[in-house]
């Protein structure tokens, strides 16, 4: 996963805690009342020198946790290991790679209706957004950013991604985006994202660890959330 993701991961001391929760009883109790709509939620906790401890919460009355839920929490708690301060359009959108197929088609068509309606942010907004939006812009806000993520690794792969990730905070996006991808601006990204999102390049990655799809599953809108930052 570390590698897909363009980094190498020593092995984790403290490890990770899978909690897995038989209902959403307990799994309510320990995440919060705001973690209600969600199915598993990860959460780091660090000290000054690194990591305290590492914990993934997720509820085991879902059919899928183990192919759907757990390697995107999984993902998340890895990524913290890369970086403390990886900008959420990235810390999500690389996350949401390792969601089932049929999960990503449906931030696919999150990203799509938010583009008709308006509300999805503008390319740079995204990319230097410090706090989740509200919940009623969550799916604008997971479609988007799972497909610039997904935009950006079929530029230059993971580890321009998360490099990308780390300049833009330092040195600004249309400075990072001119380094590392021959980019004029964001303006010059938000054209080949919108290319990206014509035709067949907008299938969504492999990276997923699934099973093969269902066609016939029904998934409740807002059942893909998470909490991996809010906590
Ligand atoms: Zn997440």
């Amino acid at each position: 996963m570390a590698t897909k993701c363009g980094f190498n991961q020593a092995a984790w001391n403290p490890r990770c805690h899978v909690v897995l929760h038989a209902s959403s009883t307990t799994y309510e109790a320990t995440v919060g009342a705001a973690g209600r709509t969600t199915f598993a939620s990860a959460l780091v906790k660090r000290t000054h020198g690194g990591i305290a401890s590492r914990q993934i919460d997720v509820r085991s009355d879902v059919d899928d946790f183990l192919t759907a839920a757990l390697p995107h929490e999984l993902c998340h708690v890895l990524l913290a290991d890369y970086s403390p301060e990886l900008p959420l359009w990235c810390d999500e959108g690389l996350a949401l790679q390792f969601d089932s197929i049929e999960k990503q088609q449906l931030h696919d068509r999150d990203l799509r209706s938010s583009l008709l309606s308006g509300r999805a942010l503008p390319l740079e907004s995204l990319l230097t957004l410090r706090q989740y939006p509200a919940a009623e812009d969550w799916p604008a806000f997971y479609g988007q950013s799972a497909s610039v993520v997904r935009c950006l690794l079929q530029l230059g792969g993971p580890e321009k991604l998360l490099q990308f990730a780390e300049l833009q905070q330092s040195r600004g996006v249309d400075a990072a985006l001119r380094e590392l991808y021959g980019l004029r601006n964001a303006g010059h990204l938000a054209e080949s994202w919108h290319d990206s999102l014509r035709g067949s390049s907008a299938t969504p990655l492999q990276l997923a660890f699934s099973p093969p799809i269902s066609p016939q599953a029904e998934l409740e809108p807002g059942s893909f959330f998470d909490l991996a930052k809010a906590r």
